[in-house]
């Protein structure tokens, strides 16, 4: 029996600590009762959890699994899974902490819950990855549910994960409970345009702030760090609003050309190959560099803390639209700030996969499907008026997108938490 380890992390510092500095740094901003950020600060549970994995050779594996509820004031929690070899219980309640101020600055009634397995999916195979996902679900059944804590996607998931989370729940409770899990496929309850989601929330951002910066759509230049479910989807919403995709992304590298990529081509290049490099008509360019090219939107779109505060003097990019989450540390955020950039922050610009997540959990519970464009078009009302909201309070207080976002969504997560009173 071997026990799976984490290797030396992407992460430079614990994201945790970082959620906690940002949030007393809203709450000195917005004078959030004291009493109230000791509650905030803190995540309501967090659960580690063994997952012996019997591997295709007769081996057994153990990986280590978390799930993690930050706050339930205003709803049963929400948040997604990532498989990946630096999953850390701290990330988890960074991840879980940031999903409660996304539901809030959304309006939709979740709280913020996150889970993760310290694996590398890329080197399981199909099986392996089902007998793990299922094992953890039973580590977890007592957790998760409809009312209770309600996982999606996230880095290293997808929807054939969510099926065996939905499958593995449903048999354990006797009836299919379709409200469990959301980004699940179509044919078993998922939602139209879930899959897109998470892009087309920041397409409308990204959309919404090149309108306030006088950027025509139309020709703007857009570097996108990331290749998976959600850069990959910005990059071809990009090309439909006109813009040129100047830089393209995975962990295996990046590609680059002036005049604009191909982004199906990328599409079809990845598919063929696993990976993006090598990809025709473009040439190779490092993750760090595509950070720093000049652009008029950087979307980092994969893991956290690329742009850091030994990067952020070097960013040329007129809007940062966080596809990522926490892909900015709080001294980079300074940083660019002072520069003038518009940074989107990640619970702004990315909440469009929570936002349709509860599409999915509404529909689900009602056995009532939508159309995509019903989908499409609640979502664009419901991330623009965020969006607005946001923009108001960083005009009238003269505040920082982020600050202002994080600050309008910790006020309702406090006003939620002081109406119901502390129990008991
Ligand atoms: P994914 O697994 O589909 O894709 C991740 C991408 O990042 C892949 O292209 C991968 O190759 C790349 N990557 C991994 N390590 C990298 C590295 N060190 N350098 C550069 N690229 C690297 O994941 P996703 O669902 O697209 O999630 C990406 C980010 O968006 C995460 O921060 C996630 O939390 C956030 N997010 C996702 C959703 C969603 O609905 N999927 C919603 C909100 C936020």
């Amino acid at each position: 029996m071997t026990t799976v380890e984490a290797p030396a992390s992407h992460l430079r510092e614990n994201p945790f600590e970082l959620a906690k500095q940002q949030l007393r740094k809203v709450a000195d901003a917005f004078e959030i009762d004291a009493n109230l950020v000791e509650v905030l600060s803190e995540c309501k549970k967090a659960v580690t959890v063994s997952i012996p994995t019997r591997m295709d050779d007769g081996a057994v594996q153990v990986f280590q699994g978390y799930r993690v509820t930050h706050n339930i004031a205003r709803g049963p929690s929400k948040g997604g899974i990532r498989y990946h070899p630096d999953v850390t219980l701290d990330e988890v309640k960074a991840l879980a902490m940031w999903m409660t101020w996304k539901s809030a600055l959304m309006g939709i009634p979740f709280g913020g819950a996150k889970g993760g397995v310290v694996c590398n999916p890329k080197a399981l195979s199909r099986d392996e990855l089902e007998r793990m996902t299922r094992r953890f679900t039973s580590e977890i059944i007592n957790e998760i549910g409809p009312e209770k804590d309600i996982p999606a996607p996230d880095v290293g998931t997808d929807a054939s994960v969510m099926a065996w989370i939905f499958d593995t729940y449903s048999m354990n409770k006797g009836h299919s409970v379709l409200g469990v899990v959301t980004g699940k496929p179509i044919e078993i309850g998922g939602s139209l345009g879930r899959e897109e989601a998470t892009a087309r929330g920041a397409q409308f951002c990204v959309r919404a702030a090149m309108r306030k910066r006088d950027i025509r759509p139309n020709g703007a230049t857009v570097a996108i760090q990331g290749f998976g479910n959600v850069g990959s989807f910005l990059a071809q919403f990009m090309v439909d609003d006109g813009a040129r995709v100047i830089a393209l992304s995975d962990s295996s590298g990046g590609v680059y050309n002036r005049d604009g990529i191909d982004v199906a081509a990328a599409f079809a290049h990845k598919g063929e190959t696993g990976v993006l490099a090598g990809l025709r008509g473009a040439e190779a360019i490092s993750n760090e560099d595509l950070l720093l090219l000049e652009c008029d939107v950087l979307a980092p779109c994969a893991l956290e803390q690329v742009i850091h505060e030994g990067n952020a003097p070097e960013v040329k990019a007129r809007i940062v639209c966080e596809g990522a989450n926490g892909p900015t540390t709080p001294a980079a955020d300074e940083i660019l700030e002072d520069a003038g950039v518009l940074v989107l922050p990640d619970i702004l610009a990315n909440a469009g996969g929570v936002v349709v997540s509860y599409f999915e959990w509404v529909q689900g519970l009602q056995e009532y499907f939508w159309k995509e464009s019903e989908v499409n078009a609640k979502l664009n009302d419901i991330v623009t008026r965020a969006f607005n909201e946001t923009w108001a309070e960083h005009e009238c207080r003269g505040l920082s997108m982020r600050l202002s976002a994080y600050g309008i969504a910790v006020e309702r997560v406090a006003e939620a938490t002081t109406t119901r009173g502390l129990y008991p």
